[in-house]
């Protein structure tokens, strides 16, 4: 039986990127230090900064409030219901029960309260995918809920890090890769954005979720089968598991190249306020509050095709 390689008990956790084979406690010992040290090496967060976490009610968003908390930073979790059937139902489930397990502070608010409806219907009325109708909505909400915070915090991992890296390569999307970083800074109404876990990869969040005892839901959201993402992580886990370590490289070797893409970065884009509601945005209205506009809209035209005039 494999020893743990720092005491002597049984290893049950075998980080194989590191060639590690570690104890329960001392996999969550490490897990936890390595995460402090990219919040530390990347100046993301000091521990009087209050930080909102965005919640999905998935393992990694979860595990990340709760090493947070843990640690001593002031977490506080932000969850959107999406309006998304039995996966919305069940992912604020989810995040009740651990709102209430761990005594943390987590606001809850819904789409529906805004538009009347959930992702999918909104998507069908103004023809536009459900994914990007999502981006633009969080996008959104997660800025506006933040605004008494320091930043806003993500449950990235190496994983999802390294696929949405693979997708900006293949289509050498420089903007993009100019933009890719563990930290950005607070830029007009766009908060400061962190994403701590961007070193460790999903199965190490998994991990760290169960043996924490963190409830979470397995599902993804049935609008992501079939995302471009998916199949890049199938296609790196393919390539980590003939070459360990692939995955790490991929990404410790791109932040140290990417000042290579940052003049794509610097095209300045002018942006103003919404006239609606003042976020900073490139027209005269911003994305959600045209979705808004086009949602009443048709609401009224739905309204006035019934009525008896
Ligand atoms: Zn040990
Ligand atoms: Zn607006």
């Amino acid at each position: 039986m494999r020893k743990c390689r720092l005491c002597e008990k049984p290893a049950e956790i075998y980080i194989s990127s590191h060639n590690l084979a570690l104890c329960r406690e001392d996999f969550i010992e490490n897990f936890e230090r390595r995460v402090e040290r990219t919040i530390r090496k990347f100046k993301m967060l000091d521990k009087r900064e209050r930080v909102l976490v965005a919640i999905s009610g998935g393992k990694d968003s979860l595990a990340l409030i709760h090493l947070l908390n843990k640690l001593g930073y002031r977490a506080t979790g932000y969850h959107i219901d999406l309006g998304i059937g039995d996966y919305s139902r069940e992912s604020l489930e989810r995040v009740r029960e651990f709102r209430k397990r761990e005594g943390v502070e987590i606001i809850v608010e819904s789409v529906r309260d805004e538009f009347g409806m959930g992702i999918g219907e909104i998507s069908k009325r103004v023809k536009q995918p459900p994914c990007s109708v999502c981006g633009t909505i969080k996008r959104y909400m997660f800025n506006r809920a933040a605004r008494n915070f320091d930043s806003i915090a993500t449950g990235h991992n190496l994983d999802d890090e390294i696929a949405t890296l693979m997708g900006n390569v293949l289509n050498w999307q420089t903007e993009y890769l100019a933009r890719q970083y563990p930290v950005l800074e607070s830029r007009d109404s766009l908060k400061k954005k962190i994403k701590p876990f961007v070193f460790v990869s999903e199965y190490e969040t998994a991990t760290y979720a169960f043996v924490e005892n963190i409830p979470y839901i397995l599902e993804e959201c049935p609008y992501s089968t079939g995302a471009k993402s998916i199949f890049y992580k199938e296609i790196l886990n393919r390539v980590e598991e003939r070459m360990t370590g692939t995955k790490l490289r991929f990404l410790s070797g791109f932040l140290k190249h990417r000042h290579l893409f940052l003049a794509s970065g610097e095209r300045k884009i002018d942006l103003k306020p919404c006239i609606k509601c003042g976020y900073m945005t490139t027209s005269d209205i911003c994305q959600f509050c045209r979705l808004k506009e086009r949602i009443n809209d048709k609401r009224r035209q739905s309204w006035q095709k019934f009525s008896p005039e």
